[in-house]
């Protein structure tokens, strides 16, 4: 395990979380700005429920399982860390009072049963169809031919 992993988006974790929802049918927003919130943005947004999934690294945001500070420079990471820890807590709290769920995850948790809680939660929108009923963009003028005998079509003089 790298613990020093510089902080990014779409973490391996995150990506096979989002590979899960997708099978699950559920569509969703990634990297969504928070309103209001500078700098932060949600790692997985359901802007319909409003439904708001954190997957937190463990070194940056401070897993009390696996952040274990360079004994180098100790000091400046863990002011790091627990800033990150209290704009995590911050950012919750900000979601909560615009009506969003939050829904944190640690990147050690296994994709499969972070998948599963998220499933469960918007377990009610799925089943009116709010999440999986998107309009289909089709172009009015289809140019590209159809392998049913569209050739045969008459063609202007
Ligand atoms: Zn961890």
């Amino acid at each position: 395990m790298r613990m020093r992993k510089q902080r990014s988006r779409d973490t391996k974790p995150e990506v096979a979380v989002r590979r899960l929802l997708h099978s699950a049918g559920l569509r969703f927003r990634l990297h969504r700005h928070i309103p209001g919130m500078n700098r932060s943005t949600i790692d997985i947004a359901f802007p319909g429920p409003h439904v708001a999934v954190f997957i937190d690294g463990c070194f940056w945001h401070g897993c009390p399982e696996h952040a274990t500070f360079p004994k180098a420079n100790s000091a400046f990471w863990r002011e790091k860390i627990d800033k990150n820890a209290l704009r995590d807590t911050r950012t919750t709290a900000h979601l909560e009072a615009l009506g969003w769920t939050v829904l944190r995850f640690w990147e050690h948790e296994a994709p499969e049963y972070v998948a599963a809680q998220v499933v469960a939660v918007l377990r009610p929108w799925k089943a009116q169809g709010a999440l999986t009923s998107y309009p289909r963009i089709r172009s009015s003028s289809s140019s590209a031919p159809c392998p049913l005998g569209q050739a045969a079509a008459p063609r202007q003089a």
